[in-house]
């Protein structure tokens, strides 16, 4: 089959379109897909350049989401057909341990994403647990489907379940035009919070506004953190989702109010910020992390997804042999929202 590879690591250039690897069989519980659409996430970014704990097999085969088609059933698999058209919840988890028998799938002993840990998305067929899969509306486009799933069960766990919003709240999202931002813009403005977003980029400003963002920092013209604080009489925000890591949390730490909560999905410029614990423990603030989402958390935010009052953005479209360049697009951040690679 068709696929995108990694040789080795490095940077995009050394992803290499090839036309013979072999096709994924199923296993009893899992369901081979036919790919329409893969979705591109910073962490295939990451994947390519190498993790260095990762202990993967080269040539790999990264990408996490996919809206597809099924094309074989494993011999224990009920409930679908060849030709469903579904998008998976990349998260697998073994469903046997502590964490998973209490219904917390990323925090299963075992925890893998599809594309990280196991042959991905970026090829014409991938291999998933049946019970990872969701049927998307008849009327829903591949591109829309395959920009949901990571993004969007990434910021619904941030802000629903771990940071907990409620009506009323001041919630700030760093950096507006992330997958992941654009869809917390929208979940936390659904959960009735005033949004506060930040850019550099005045035009990503007016499209996070048209996302549902309340307030909008342009930190070209002023620190982030200074605007914010004068933007709250002082108070500081109730929640600050922050994934952009070294370069900013302690500044999202002094955006928050007293008792106020800062989310953690990931840090894209380094993973380790200096910390003042009296800063901590005085303003008794909390530093929570999250990583993807359990299945029940997928199936709600898809659901919002399905009805329309959820939106993936789209950004841009590559063909799959182009994924090199969709990288280095990427990689320069001047998209807003999701780029996808569509498979021929
Ligand atoms: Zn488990």
């Amino acid at each position: 089959m068709k696929a995108v590879v990694i040789p080795q690591y490095g940077g995009p250039e050394v992803l290499r379109f090839v036309e013979d690897q072999p096709e994924p069989v199923p296993g009893p519980d899992e369901v081979v897909l036919h790919v329409h659409v893969a979705g591109i996430n910073h962490l295939d970014l990451t994947v390519r350049k190498g993790i260095p704990t990762s202990k993967l097999t080269l040539p790999h085969i990264p990408g996490a989401d996919v809206a597809g088609e099924v094309a074989k059933l494993g011999s224990d698999v009920s409930g679908f057909e060849p030709g469903d058209r579904v998008v998976a919840n990349p998260g697998l988890s073994c469903g046997r341990c502590e964490f998973c028998l209490a219904g917390e799938d990323s925090l299963c002993k075992d925890y893998k994403i599809l594309g990280e840990h196991v042959p991905g998305t970026y090829a014409e067929y991938v291999v998933v647990p049946a019970r990872n899969l969701l049927p998307i509306p008849v009327d829903m486009e591949w591109t829309t489907a395959a920009a949901a799933p990571l993004a969007f069960m990434t910021a619904w766990r941030l802000l629903v379940t771990r940071a907990a919003v409620r009506p009323g709240e001041d919630v700030l999202i760093l950096g507006a035009s992330s997958g992941v931002s654009t869809a917390a813009i929208q979940i936390a403005k659904l959960a009735g919070c005033t949004v506060y977003t930040t850019s550099s980029s005045d035009a990503k400003l007016k499209r996070a506004k048209e996302l549902g963002a309340d307030v909008l920092v342009n930190y070209k013209e002023m620190p982030w953190g200074k605007a914010v604080w004068e933007l709250t009489g002082k108070r500081g925000v109730d929640v600050v989702l922050d994934h952009v890591g070294e370069a900013t949390f302690k500044d999202s730490l002094r955006a928050l109010r007293k008792g106020g909560r800062l989310v953690i999905p990931g840090g894209t410029t380094g993973t380790l910020p200096q910390i003042d614990l009296r800063y901590l423990w005085w303003r008794q603030l909390s530093v929570l992390g999250s990583t993807m989402a359990n299945q029940r958390e997928f199936e709600a935010v898809m659901k919002l997804v399905f009805m329309g009052r959820l939106k993936p953005i789209v950004d841009r479209v590559f063909p799959l042999r182009e994924a090199a360049a969709a990288h280095a697009y990427l990689e320069k951040g001047e998209q807003f929202g999701k780029v996808v690679l569509s498979v021929p």
